[in-house]
């Protein structure tokens, strides 16, 4: 009889700290195969690591992957949470090293931006004004800023994002089109906890109690796609009933809207967005849903649901 042993081989990625040690790593492998950019900002989870999975497949056994793991002060405003921001680099390199991640670029602050703020920076146009936008002025510009310079000095064919940050991925490929960046903006499903938590860096600033009030978020997503038969103000109503239940939950946004962000349509595909603060920590989450054409039956002029409706 034999026996098999399988090990796992991991091979550490380069960690580099400036852009030049990083185009000098990238030089002789951009005709190898594709140069796959995961951005991040460290504390690296489980959702980040699909993100690099993900850019692994892309990238395939010939490409490169390269995560960055940079707290970019712009995009946080006055009061956020940037010096408490957790930075973890062992313990993200052990990860990057788990999923295939051929190099991490993690700069210093006076690498990404040599003569201080940048005098140039990218503006998101509206829809960079809305949602996350209107309760966190210029964050969008500091994400976009940063983004168009990490696509500068890695020069990726491919760039993979997170749903859970809908907008901001939203914005990154418009931009890439918008100014052609000639970057592949590539979106991965949000990774939750077994409960539904999303994931989230900031999750480790919650006590067990603000844990679970947050819960409330992906409760709340989940109730609204379950009722997005009805119509949307049902959806609407069905989240906001799990919301207001929830007193460690103060909520900024519950927004219905398009898969592009505009208008939610009457039927069809769209968007629900969750923003709220559980104690100092502001949380966001996002679902897609199905808006049936019929509203609710409490909404019906008559009060009587109509027979598709009392279909379980
Ligand atoms: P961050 O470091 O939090 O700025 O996130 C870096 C990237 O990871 C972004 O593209 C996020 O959208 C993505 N990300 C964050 N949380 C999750 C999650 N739970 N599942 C999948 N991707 C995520």
């Amino acid at each position: 009889m034999t026996t098999t042993t399988t090990t796992t081989v991991t091979t550490d990625p380069l960690l580099l700290d400036t852009a030049a040690a990083l185009a000098e790593h990238l030089a002789p492998r951009r005709a190898e195969g594709p140069v796959v950019l995961v951005p991040t900002m460290g504390a690296l989870h489980d959702g980040h690591a699909d993100l690099m999975d993900h850019a692994r497949t892309l990238a395939g056994p010939r490409g490169t992957v390269v995560v960055t793991v940079f707290v970019n002060p712009l995009q946080f405003g006055e009061g956020e949470d940037l010096d408490r921001y957790p930075r973890t680099l062992d313990a993200d390199l052990a990860t990057c090293a788990a999923h295939g991640v051929d190099a991490v670029l993690a700069p210093a602050v006076d690498e990404v931006y040599p003569g201080g703020r940048p005098q140039v920076t990218v503006h998101p146009g509206p829809l960079g004004d809305v949602l996350e936008g209107a309760s966190r002025p210029g964050h969008f510009a500091g994400v976009l800023t940063v983004v168009a310079k990490l696509f500068g000095l890695v020069r990726p064919d491919v760039a993979v994002f997170g749903e859970k940050d809908f907008q901001q991925q939203t914005l990154v490929r418009r931009m890439s089109l918008d100014l052609a960046l000639g970057v592949d903006v590539v979106t991965v499903p949000t990774r939750r906890e077994p409960d539904g938590l999303a994931l989230s860096s900031r999750n480790r600033y919650l006590d067990p109690d603000q844990r679970a009030a947050a819960l409330a978020l992906s409760t709340a997503l989940r109730a609204a796609a379950d009722a997005g038969h009805h119509g949307a103000d049902a959806a609407r109503r069905a989240a906001l009933a799990v919301l207001d239940a929830e007193p460690g939950v103060e909520l900024d946004y519950l927004a219905l809207v398009a898969p592009d962000l505009s208008d939610a349509p009457g039927a069809g595909d769209a968007r629900l967005l969750v923003a709220a603060r559980v104690g100092t920590t502001r949380l966001i989450d996002t679902l897609p849903l199905t808006l049936g054409g019929t509203d609710d039956p409490t909404d019906h002029p008559t009060g009587q649901p109509t027979p598709e409706q009392e279909t379980p």
